[in-house]
């Protein structure tokens, strides 16, 4: 979502595609926050050190991580207004410098004002379109460069021209066949914290265009993944992010003993973990549960987590007697008070209350983190000694305290490792040299990191190699010179190269989604899929059109023209008609005119001249084009009409869609308030209003008829009550049992039967 704002900022047209149904990824999940230097000094010393000492990334990236944090984190907060209010030293970071907001979400936080933003621009413009449910399957390339990519949605494949920017995120979900499996087969029966979208598709199509990748055995884990209560078994769980030690949860062991630094890095506690005895514990005691108060409630609610009344009833439920958990937390708060001696503080952990925190240059016998000395026996005997302390009970206070518990387990959440990427965010050949139209940002590429991430830097990356990733692909459109030129066309220049847009100043709606190239191959075996590629190639002819002025009827020439396309119009006429097959009907009708207006004659659609005109007409750029033979341009003529009918239907819903609060790309995307708590969709909206021609329009676009709002019911559950002959009830009723078949035969339109079906009434 950095690189769609990103490219919208620099002038571009942005097409966002997301297999899943909502944009947000694991980014949405993210919760300890976004890391950044404290200053610049920071950002090329310590910040590097910390980073170098982690994971030993590379010199060059995490340069540029350092470098462009700040300007960048600048422009996230002014841009999007956010604040982030809480700062907190996570470990492996020398000073505190993870951020986040009040809610305890940054990740959620970030994430959706910048969809927001990018639908707001959506509704009331093109230059930004973001299709879910759209899963990328194969990049298209021209001797070398990348100029576009193809998706499916629905079973359908679509394809779209530009440079492409690859951010699909890590490969951490667990499965046999994916790349986890290939790359590190002993992490197989983890759970895994990624969605199940992380299948690292950016890998596969960067693969397949030559592009390398490296370290991509570096998988990295979290130590407190959170075993559900009735599902212990389950393969993805939640996970309770490190804010929880911070505040001062302790890591119990089966039999109800400290065994690590809690705040020590994650792999550290892993590795104690495997020397001890499971199930772990991880327990917050009533100020550390205070402070998160929202966290808790919710794991309570979900069943993460569990609320006990006392010390007694947790060692109940761990099966310890009490007066282990009273030894523990006393061994504790000694190292604790010791701590606090060290830095000369008057504070000190009383059997009357608990204590809040110490953050202090011990000088323990135990080696603790950052070069200081730890009192804390468990730790310090691994080496990480535990100096830093929040919210410490006292031993005597536990059997009454109350306490926030979970069961919890190591389990996948990040992967280092991706695609090879330069300084620009250019995916790189083995050879290391750029791959022309290819771009990526995020936990997809490589080398940024090193084998570990720092807490807070894989939001960071996503930012500044997003942002990085969004202008190299703008350049690569614009120019330095910032002049407009469409994707490098291989057969008018060497490979790699652009054409010199000569004269030709940036349209004020910059497109880069149309590549001047004619690199349709129509099939003539499928006549259905001609006729979308037609219109595709319809689409391109806009940019032919504005960067050719003086090549009159070009567009619709080309538009109508060529043998391929001839065979298209070959196809019966009934498959024509079929609203599936018009790809951005209106886009055709607008070249039509637009045509009309280069040849300077003043022609309307009903005038069949001009399509008669460009069908006698030999095209100056392909001379040996055949000529189209009159009933395919009465047929073509048809689309037009059908064109316009579906113009004033998209029309109409797209101002019910916006009016209530949906987004007008997709007709089954989900309107979602509170949280997420409560969900609805068009479909259910139309049939509560009793509104027949939305609920028809809405079937007609695609709206599933499966889909369940947040009370589990559809939308003909709303309206099964009402008399039988009542529109929408009946609407609901038929298309709702045919579209099963629909999905399954993969025909969006068998739904209605033809566009007349829908246009009746508009
Ligand atoms: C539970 C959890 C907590 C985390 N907490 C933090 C934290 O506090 N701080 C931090 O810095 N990092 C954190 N991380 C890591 C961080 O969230 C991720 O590294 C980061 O969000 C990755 O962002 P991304 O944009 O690369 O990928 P994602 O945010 O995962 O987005 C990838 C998107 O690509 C889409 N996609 C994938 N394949 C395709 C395809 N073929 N076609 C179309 N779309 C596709 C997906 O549907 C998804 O929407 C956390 C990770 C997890 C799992």
């Amino acid at each position: 979502m950095v690189v769609a704002n990103q490219v919208l900022e620099r002038g571009g047209r942005v097409l966002v595609l997301d297999k899943a149904s909502f944009c947000g990824g694991n980014s949405a999940k993210a919760t300890a926050g976004i890391s950044f230097p404290k200053s610049q000094e920071d950002a090329t010393g310590s910040f590097r050190n910390d980073m170098a000492a982690a994971g030993g990334s590379s010199a060059a990236l995490s340069e540029i991580l350092g470098r462009n944090s700040l300007p960048d984190m600048s422009w996230l907060i002014d841009k999007f207004d956010l604040n982030f209010a809480v700062v907190a030293k996570h470990a492996g970071h020398s000073h505190p410098r993870t951020y986040r907001n009040g809610d305890g979400m940054p990740g959620m936080t970030i994430t959706y004002a910048l969809i927001q933003r990018i639908e707001k621009v959506a509704e009331v413009s093109d230059r930004a379109r973001i299709v879910t449910k759209a899963e990328v399957s194969r990049l298209l390339h021209r001797a070398g460069n990348v100029v576009g990519c193809e998706y499916q949605k629905f079973g359908r494949s679509s394809k779209e021209y530009g440079p492409v920017i690859l951010c699909t995120g890590g490969f951490a979900a667990v499965g046999p066949g994916s790349l986890l499996a290939q790359f590190r087969p002993d992490l197989l029966k983890r759970p895994t914290a990624s969605a199940e979208h992380c299948t690292g598709d950016a890998l596969k199509l960067g693969q397949e265009v030559g592009a390398k990748t490296l370290d991509l055995e570096w998988v990295q884990l979290h130590p407190t993944g959170l075993i559900h209560l009735d599902e212990p078994d389950a393969p993805r769980k939640a996970v309770a992010g490190e804010m929880f030690r911070l505040a001062g949860a302790l890591l119990l062991d089966a039999s109800g003993e400290r065994f690590c630094n809690e705040l020590g890095p994650a792999d550290h506690i892993i590795e104690a973990m495997a020397t001890r005895p499971a199930p772990f514990w991880l327990c917050l005691n009533t100020a550390a549960s205070r402070e998160l108060q929202r966290q808790c409630r919710a794991f309570t609610r979900r069943r993460l987590m569990k609320c006990y009344s006392s010390g007694r009833e947790l060692a109940e439920e761990m099966r310890i007697p009490v007066q282990k958990l009273v030894e523990v937390h006393d061994a504790h708060a000694e190292a604790f008070r010791r701590t606090l001696r060290d830095a000369g503080s008057k504070e000190r952990p009383s059997a009357a209350s608990t204590a809040s925190t110490a953050e202090a240059p011990a000088e323990g016998p135990w080696m603790g983190l950052d070069g200081r000395h730890s009192y804390d026996e468990v730790s310090g005997k691994l080496g990480f000694g535990k100096c830093d302390f929040k919210n410490v009970l006292v031993g005597s206070r536990v059997p009454d305290e109350t306490f926030h518990a979970a069961q919890v387990t190591p389990v996948i959440l990040y992967c280092s490792g991706g695609l090879g990427i330069s300084a620009q965010a250019e995916v790189l050949r083995q050879d290391g040299s750029p791959i022309p139209g290819l771009f990526a940002a995020g936990e997809c590429t490589g080398g940024v990191h090193g084998k570990l991430a720092l807490p807070g830097n894989s939001l960071l990356d996503c930012l500044v190699f997003g942002r990085l990733a969004a202008k190299s692909a703008c350049r690569y459109i614009f120019g330095e010179d910032d002049e407009f030129r469409p994707c490098p066309i291989p057969h008018e220049g060497p490979a790699g190269t652009f054409e010199k847009a000569a004269g030709h100043r940036r349209p004020a709606m910059a497109s880069f989604d149309q590549p001047e190239s004619y690199e349709l191959v129509l099939d003539d075996a499928a006549p259905r899929q001609d006729l979308g590629a037609v219109w595709m190639q319809a689409r391109q002819q806009q940019t032919y059109m504005s960067l050719h002025p003086n090549l009159p009827g070009a567009a619709v020439w080309h538009l109508l023209g060529g043998n391929h396309c001839r065979s298209a119009f070959a196809a019966p006429a009934k498959d024509i008609l079929h609203a599936d097959l018009i790809v951005e009907p209106f886009d055709s009708e607008e070249i039509l005119e637009s045509s009309a207006n280069t040849l300077g004659k003043k022609v309307s659609f009903k005038d069949e001249s001009l399509l008669a005109f460009a069908s006698t007409r030999p095209s100056p750029t392909e001379p040996n084009t055949q000529v189209l033979k009159r009933e395919s341009v009465k047929v073509s003529y048809l689309l037009v009409q059908q064109a316009a009918k579906l113009r004033r239907a998209r029309k109409r819903l797209a101002a019910f869609l916006i009016k209530n609060g949906f987004s007008p790309d997709d007709v089954n995307k989900m309107k979602t308030r509170y949280l997420g708590l409560s969900r609805t969709f068009a479909l259910h909206e139309a049939a509560k209003q009793d509104d027949a021609l939305m609920v028809r329009l809405l079937l007609y676009f695609g709206a599933d008829c499966s889909n369940k709002d947040s009370s589990g019911r559809t939308a003909y559950d709303y309206v099964k009550a009402k008399p039988a002959d009542e529109e929408v009830r009946r609407l609901l009723e038929k298309y709702g049992r045919q579209q099963s078949a629909w999905h399954r035969s993969r025909c969006k339109s068998t739904a209605i039967e033809s566009a007349d079906d829908v246009g009746s009434s508009i």
